[in-house]
């Protein structure tokens, strides 16, 4: 069992692994292959060309290019997590707090809830207004 994970790990060495675009990869073609059953049959195609993109990347020696590939998927991915990440912590505080935008800035404010009119100062731009919460 340990020879053969020591075997395994050798073979690895100098290899790229499991980053993130590789698990990506791995979801979305779990999920298109989900969409293709249901849908569109032709999509699993795509999941299976997700799949040998993610092995290649994973088994690759050709480090440099592929974190290069990695930084950018992260650049792109980074915003998406963080707004999923923003709904789940408004979901959560929903009873406690009240969110709301700066009307000039669009800046996330909250404020406590239950306070009934209250005048907001913006952090950001130091507009002021009215909001009740
Ligand atoms: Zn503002």
């Amino acid at each position: 069992m340990y020879q053969w994970m020591q075997k395994l790990q050798y073979w690895m060495m100098g290899r790229n692994g499991t980053d993130q675009l590789a698990i990506a990869c791995m979801i979305a073609g779990l999920v298109l292959s989900v969409v293709a059953q249901l849908f569109f049959w032709p999509l699993i195609f795509v999941s299976y060309l997700l799949y040998i993109w993610m092995l290649f990347r994973v088994f690759s020696r050709n480090l440099a290019a592929r974190q290069r590939e990695n930084q950018a998927f992260l650049k792109v991915w980074r915003p998406v997590a963080g707004w999923f990440s923003f709904q789940r912590t408004k979901f959560r505080a929903r009873k406690t707090y009240k969110y709301f935008k700066c009307p000039h800035c669009h800046l996330a404010l909250r404020a406590p809830r239950g306070r009934g009119k209250i005048q907001v100062t913006c952090q950001r731009c130091h507009t002021e207004f009215i909001k009740r919460v």
